[in-house]
């Protein structure tokens, strides 16, 4: 009897992915599923239906561990039922609590560290063949990483269902050598090594072909982009330094109409970078720079690197470039030892920069971080007011920053359409902020001329003009 090609498609093995954190672990996602796929596994919409489940995890605050643990809580029954269901548990608390997790929770069968991504087939096959659980963490080591890149993009990493794919990822570095005290980073994602070029370019490529517009390149520390393979002889970077050179070529790419990258570290973020979006427009008009505190005297506690004066010189270079740049930051109160004279430095440095909009967290101590070991640990209550304070100005300045786009003209990419709202496109304007606008007509991937009519906190409205 024929098999059609849904009996062939409900044959075969289907693999869910859930993801937590920054947008490093969604591109590892589509990385495992791109995997899985070779593998001859579908994607299923619903963890229920899936013959393979990946929790792809962060471990950037404990809230976010504790989720993942009582997740494993709600499989276990499932796991008791199903012999044939395989739960894998991947990312950054995996690589941080390693085989410690196999013993908190027995609903796990594999575990794997964002440094052995490619090693899930294996790891797979071998759990159904010996019913072993199966563990790959620790990272590759610098000597050898960029031998073993060659054949890291067998196919197009795939977007996870729901994620659209105007706008894609690609992680162009793993790890970080700058050692925050804050930050369990360089513990979970191992030291800085870049993506050969080549390979870079050839996703941006493979992304296009399948309709992005719109790529992010990713890193910790992006900034410091090929440094290493600078250093190893296997790159001949111009003056600019090779994540410039890597930027004017990526932009070099015709179909593509923006070109963006994430996370900086101001100590890492130089004159050239900064010259490059005057005379690069797919780079638009956003730039994140994640600053932490405004005190010099905590800048030093966290390893930053840079003093507030040398933070500001960096957003002079960048508004000398354009003018109307918007510039957004990550910010954490109550770092230990933070006095209200510290904070109050915070208070104005955030006033002085005119962010358009921040991140802004309590401190919470990370296990196995140097500032987790710091003795004046400030209380819950303290950070608590202080975060609703800067909170509270900063809300106050993103509202009036994006009421003051209203008359105006911007280009909008859109990005996807409201679930909630019918015939209503959103999207991101040249400067980075989510634009609605109501239109019969399909809006999805267009670059498009708009002309902003309303704004609120969050997002700005507008016609197609
Ligand atoms: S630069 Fe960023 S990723 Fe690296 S240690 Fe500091 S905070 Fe963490």
């Amino acid at each position: 009897m024929e098999t059609t090609l849904t009996q062939e498609k409900n044959n075969k093995l289907k693999v869910h992915i859930e993801t937590w954190g920054c947008q490093m672990n969604v591109a590892d996602s589509e990385h495992m599923l791109s995997l899985m796929k070779l593998q001859d596994y579908q994607w299923v919409p619903n963890a229920d239906d899936a013959d393979l489940l990946i929790l792809n995890t962060c471990h950037i605050r404990e809230k976010a561990k504790h989720k993942v643990m009582s997740r494993l809580g709600l499989l276990r029954q499932r796991k008791e039922s199903d012999p044939n269901f395989v739960v894998a548990v991947a990312g950054c608390v995996a690589q941080a609590e390693g085989k410690k997790l196999l013993e908190q929770s027995s609903a796990i069968d594999i575990l794997l560290g964002p440094g052995k991504i490619k090693e899930l087939p294996r790891l797979v096959n071998e759990f159904k063949e010996s019913r072993k659980k199966q563990v790959a963490t620790g990272f590759a080591k610098k000597t050898d990483a960029a031998e073993e890149t060659e054949e890291e993009f067998p196919i197009t990493p795939v977007p996870l269902t729901g994620k659209n794919e105007v706008t894609r990822y690609i992680n162009i570095q793993q790890g970080c050598d700058n050692f925050c005290t804050f930050c369990v980073v360089p513990f979970t994602r191992g030291r800085e090594i870049s993506e050969k070029p080549a390979n870079v370019l050839k996703q941006v490529e493979q992304f296009i072909a399948t309709g992005a517009k719109e790529v992010t390149l990713l890193g910790q520390n992006v900034n410091s982009y090929g440094h290493d393979l600078v250093e190893k002889g296997l790159l001949t970077a111009s003056a600019d330094g090779p994540f410039v050179d890597l930027l004017k070529e990526v932009a070099k790419i015709e179909s593509l109409s923006r070109l963006r990258f994430t996370t900086s570290n101001p100590h890492d973020f130089t004159k050239p970078l900064a010259d490059l979006f005057r005379t690069e427009p797919k780079l638009g008009k956003h730039i994140h720079l994640p600053v932490q505190s405004g005190s010099d005297r905590i800048l030093a506690a966290m390893k930053r690197k840079v003093t507030q004066e040398e933070y500001l010189e960096r957003l002079r270079w960048l508004r000398d470039a354009v003018p109307d740049i918007s510039i957004s930051t990550d910010l954490i109160v109550g770092f230990p030892g933070e006095t209200e004279e510290d904070f109050e430095q915070t208070y104005e440095l955030v006033k002085k920069a005119e962010y358009s909009f921040v991140f802004s967290f309590a401190y919470s101590p990370r296990k196995g971080t140097a500032a987790a070991r710091f003795v004046d640990q400030v209380p819950l209550s303290v950070k608590t007011e202080r975060l609703a304070r800067l909170n509270a100005l900063q809300d106050a300045a993103t509202l009036a920053q994006n009421r003051a786009e209203i008359g105006k003209e911007r280009i909008a990419l859109f990005h996807y359409k409201s679930k909630k709202e019918e015939n209503v496109y959103y999207g991101k304007t040249e400067h980075f902020r989510l634009v609605r606008v109501p239109s019969g007509r399909d809006l999805l991937g267009m670059e498009l001329p708009v002309l902003i009519e309303d704004a609120n906190k969050t997002a700005l409205t507008a016609k197609l003009l």
